[in-house]
């Protein structure tokens, strides 16, 4: 272990902090990665403040000053430091902390701290004035997908967090909350404890995300309410000319001026029901945002061995009509046995000493002197209610899966207190932790991309996109961390592309991977739920059907609310028509050009606009 690093932020001493609870185990999740890190804290800038587009200093230093002037000098910082990649908890909302292509290009100018709906206002009607592209961002800990980076670089990143993470009301006849962007996880949680509140949140792998911002880029947890999206209800959003709209009920005013009282209780109001195009958009800035919450009940995670890779096909047909029937009391996760190797904490080189893809028969001779035993894939449910309940539901689960040959079924009693399984039981009931972390001291410097299909829950489908990733996966030299999160009718096939930050040829390799991922993917009738931003026109261009009318259809919703251009430009592939066509999209082998001293996009003041 090397020297202990300085204590990472509490939930206490800030709002996107750890909670008292995890102080130790994040402390030592952050001597770790540094004990794994060669690459220096960071570096001396080699450009100055990269100016939006079209924007001169001078138009720009006239702007800066009269965001200051609006919303408080204290609260619009100029991104002109040397650049921190930090890590989970202590992330930056300049760049990209995980960054693919050179670590000063998706970077913004400046960033503002907005404290309230009106100053989130103030701030849009400003960018429009100003013609000032804004890239708002809740808790900005977007890992794999971006982290806080704008798409274009030189916006203003608008970190809602910082000042607004109020929890709003918590409605315990209702099970519903209300909270601001800078809420995370952690944060709800906590609060619930100490108000010893009979419920439970849902919370993802890693607890320090928003739950707004989370829900807004369509993320999953792993209790019943895992749907973040799904289980929200009502929002505030701020729309790119100003104005502010509260979606759902909360369109209603409730009696002499409060919040409508079915706003957090009933989803669409009267009319196209409209929430849905603030997720994954960038149609407008959401400052408040409804939650159910789960009933705390009893629990029991449990874990699955199978022996062989080609046991794939029977476990997804298994899993498919138990959790269509609701027998499956979550969204499991399926993992390849090389996750358990990885989720240790152990850097790859602890388990092999060559530089390419570990051999399958050194995981198998690992995996045999580890608690799952010499297997091939790793089931992680939970089952809820009450023990009668729960009894019954796991004598139906354990009889389907023992059909497939060497099976074997575990609880969290049976494995050690180090275990992985002990971890997937708290998120599992809506505790929030930090273990998933562990796999990033896979290798030093480690970062990671996420590539996410979704496929239907059937065997041949699931099948399809496993071999693109094992082919694809072997052609670029990367170890294959697959993750299934498997609902009745389809599933995520969560792919965790692990790179070393320091190495050009494996940022190469990550992005050309990630490109021919997709293509093949798409060329199957296969598409990902949520992509990196540097991949996000290439995924948004295989939903091309007739003409790509569904991008088509954004555009119009793009102009119509947008017609400046300001918020978020090119943001989930959606420009707005001052940028379109003008050569902004990043498509086919940009990426892995621009690697390693290319630039992504207009470097100067002349930009393509
Ligand atoms: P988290 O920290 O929960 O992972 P982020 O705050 O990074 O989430 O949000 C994920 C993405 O969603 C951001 O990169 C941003 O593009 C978008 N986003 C986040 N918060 C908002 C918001 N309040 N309004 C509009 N878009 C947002």
């Amino acid at each position: 272990m090397s020297t202990s690093q300085p204590p990472p932020p509490t939930l206490s001493e800030r709002y996107s902090g750890v909670p008292k609870r995890l102080a130790s185990i994040a402390q030592e999740a952050k001597n770790r990665l540094w004990s794994n890190k060669t690459l220096p804290e960071s570096v001396p800038r080699r450009r100055q403040v990269r100016l939006p587009p079209d924007t001169t200093q001078d138009a720009f230093d006239t702007a800066i000053a009269t965001l200051r002037r609006d919303i408080g000098a204290e609260n619009v910082v100029l991104n002109d430091r040397p650049l921190v990649d930090g890590w989970y908890l202590e992330h930056p909302n300049t760049h990209d902390a995980f960054h693919v292509v050179d670590q000063e290009d998706l970077v913004c100018s400046a960033v503002a701290y907005p404290g309230s709906t009106s100053e989130v206002q103030s701030v849009v009607k400003w960018a429009n004035e100003c013609a000032i592209p804004i890239y708002p961002i809740s808790m900005g800990r977007n890992v794999g997908y971006g982290g806080s980076a704008p798409r274009v670089p030189g916006s203003v990143v608008i970190d809602l967090g910082k000042r607004m993470h109020k929890i709003i009301n918590i409605d315990v006849e209702n099970a519903s909350c209300v909270v601001e962007p800078g809420v995370s996880y952690f944060a709800l949680y906590e609060e619930i404890q100490k108000r010893n509140l009979p419920l439970w949140i849902d919370t993802p792998d890693l607890g320090g995300g928003s739950v707004l911002g989370n829900a807004i880029d369509r993320g999953v947890g792993y209790t019943p309410m895992g749907d973040h999206f799904a289980n929200h209800c009502g929002m505030e959003v701020v729309l790119p000319n100003g104005e502010l709209l509260r979606t759902g009920m909360g369109a209603l005013p409730g009696k002499d001026g409060s919040d409508n009282p079915t706003w957090q209780s009933f989803q669409p109001s009267y009319g196209p029901y409209s929430d849905g195009i603030f997720s994954q958009s960038n149609f407008g800035i959401v400052t408040s945002m409804g939650f159910w919450l789960m009933h705390e009940t009893g629990h029991q995670s449990y874990m699955i061995t199978f022996p062989r890779d080609e046991d794939f096909p029977a476990i997804v047909e298994a899993i498919r009509p138990l959790a269509q029937k609701r027998i499956l009391g979550n969204i499991p996760q399926l993992r390849h046995v090389a996750q358990e190797l990885n989720v240790t904490g152990l850097p790859k080189s602890h388990w092999y000493s060559g530089s390419s893809p570990i051999p399958r028969d050194i995981i198998r001779q690992h995996a045999a002197r580890m608690p799952c035993g010499d297997c091939s894939w790793v089931f992680y449910g939970t089952q809820y209610g009450d023990p009668t309940g729960i009894k019954s539901q796991l004598d139906i689960i354990k009889s389907e899966f023992a059909k497939i040959k060497g099976s074997k079924f575990f609880l969290p009693k049976d494995l050690p207190v180090d275990h992985y399984i002990h971890s997937r039981a708290l998120v599992c009931s809506g505790v929030p932790v930090l273990r998933e972390i562990d796999w990033l001291n896979w290798k030093p410097n480690a970062a990671h991309l996420f590539f996410s299909p979704i496929t239907p829950t059937r065997a041949e489908d699931a099948q399809v996109v496993h071999e693109i990733n094992v082919r694809l996966h072997k052609k670029y030299g990367f170890d294959l961390f697959p993750t299934l999160c498997v609902a009745g009718r389809e599933m995520h096939y969560i792919a965790n592309i692990i790179y070393d930050r320091a190495s050009e040829d494996e940022k190469r390799s990550a992005a050309g991977l990630m490109r021919e991922l997709i293509a093949a993917s798409a060329n199957e009738g296969y598409g990902e739920y949520r992509t990196h931003i540097l991949f996000a026109d290439q995924v948004a261009g295989t939903y091309k059907w007739n003409n790509n009318a569904l991008m088509r259809f954004n555009e119009t919703i793009k102009d119509a609310l947008d017609p400046n251009g300001i918020l978020a430009p090119g943001r989930n592939g959606i420009w707005p028509r001052k940028y379109r066509g003008k050569g902004w999209e990043i498509l086919g082998s940009e990426v892995e050009k621009a690697v390693g001293g290319g630039t992504i996009s207009p470097s100067t003041v002349t930009s393509k606009l």
